[in-house]
């Protein structure tokens, strides 16, 4: 064997090593020998290794069946820290986690503008602020991951965004040459995903599909456990499938897409044509839930609607993916009680039976955090390098 490959047997079986630790921790290193196959001599060094490098501590007392109790280990999620930027239409929600995920620190602010210098220099303020907070640590911040509304390439330059003035700028490099921290931006559907999957409402679940209903429609696909992207990068625009051949005008260029009918943009377009809100420019989602649990029967009726337009395209995600779970996030999401009953019996409805019984349906657990967890996370794994080792 070359020494360059034996390197890589090395990093590779360090990388599997620390994942042991980060998912079963506290874990012997008796139990991480069985868990991997390593051997215990291989596992030990390893071990050592990551001891130094900090990304593992050694703590207490673990149960023994005799003798010698062994010693425990721990993955250490203080050894540094990732932000997190859910970049909205309108708002910009920046978390600080540790590796694990667990927020420390978070700022909300409204985006007043959608200029490219407006936008930067928000989201650079948010930055400075949350590096300033991240607390001591051997690694400091190691990541910065932002959701953006729009499509992204897969080297993470945003290629286009309807809502943003942000198209064709290099944002990455941008935030990279201010603040010399690896810096990876995707889709927000696809860290709402991925957020979910990790931490939310689909950690058991193998094939999922998370669809963001906000202003737009995007879906994040996990496919086998890995976030499922298409051959540039660019897969999951469901919004745009046609549910209405002769409908609506898009800006896509397509007529009738799904879109139109189910978003927040169509609840709200819907809502400005009713009585109540006629004389009401500034109507929004909190109006609506307000009105909603007064039992305006306007409003239910119309979140019926929204809710059986829902279904409608998610019948059609499902007859295609076949996914176990399906999760709807982002801003739709405050409007579970009044939208799930007739997503449940559009599915009821229109799908067969082998397909609506392996589906299950839920409503995002992190609620608004699910894009800015998923963007962290993706910077923390990326640092821990556990992808590389899974993609082999
Ligand atoms: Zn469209």
């Amino acid at each position: 064997m070359k020494t360059g490959d034996q390197t890589l047997v090395k990093q590779i079986n360090k990388s599997i090593v620390l994942s042991t630790i980060e998912k079963k921790s506290p874990i012997s290193r008796a139990q991480i020998s069985k868990e991997t196959g390593l051997n215990k001599a291989t596992v030990s060094n390893l071990v050592s290794d990551l001891i130094a490098d900090e990304l593992v501590n050694e703590l207490g007392q673990g149960q023994s069946s005799g003798g010698r109790k062994p010693v425990m280990l721990y993955f250490n999620t203080h050894a540094g820290y990732a932000i997190g930027l859910d970049l909205g239409v309108n708002y910009i929600l920046a978390v600080l986690t540790e590796l694990s995920g667990e927020i420390v620190e978070e700022i909300s602010v409204p985006l007043s503008g959608k200029d490219a210098e407006h936008v930067i220099q928000t989201l650079s303020s948010l930055v400075s602020t949350l590096i300033g907070k991240a607390p001591q640590s051997p690694y400091g911040v190691v990541g910065i991951g932002i959701g953006a509304p729009g499509i992204v390439d897969p080297e993470g330059h945003i290629l286009f965004t309807p809502y943003l003035e942000l198209s064709e700028v290099n944002l990455k490099q941008i935030l990279e040459e201010k603040f010399n921290i690896p810096t990876v931006i995707d889709n927000e559907a696809n860290t709402g995903a991925l957020g979910e999957h990790l931490y939310g409402a689909g950690k058991n679940a193998i094939n999922l599909i998370y669809v963001s209903v906000g202003i737009g429609i995007g879906t994040g696909i996990i496919m086998n456990g890995q976030l499922y992207k298409g051959a540039t990068g660019i897969s999951g625009e469901m919004g745009h499938l046609t549910i209405e051949v002769n409908g609506r005008k898009c800006s896509c260029g397509n007529r009738g897409c799904w879109e139109l009918y189910a978003s927040e943009s169509a609840l709200l377009k819907e809502a400005k044509k009713m009585e109540l809100f006629k004389k009401d420019d500034s109507i929004t989602l909190e109006s609506i839930e307000s009105e909603a649990k007064k039992g305006n029967k306007d409003v239910l009726r119309l979140l019926h609607s929204i809710g059986e337009y829902n279904g409608i395209g998610l019948a059609n995600i499902i007859n295609t993916f076949n996914p176990d779970m399906l999760i709807i996030g982002n801003r739709m999401a405050r409007f579970e009680n009044w939208i799930t009953n007739p997503i449940k019996s559009v599915l009821d409805e229109r799908l067969s039976s082998f397909h609506r019984n392996s589906v299950n349906l839920k409503i995002s657990s992190l609620g608004k955090y699910s894009n800015a967890l998923g963007a962290s996370a993706i910077v923390s794994s990326r640092f821990l390098d556990i992808n590389r080792v899974e993609v082999i």
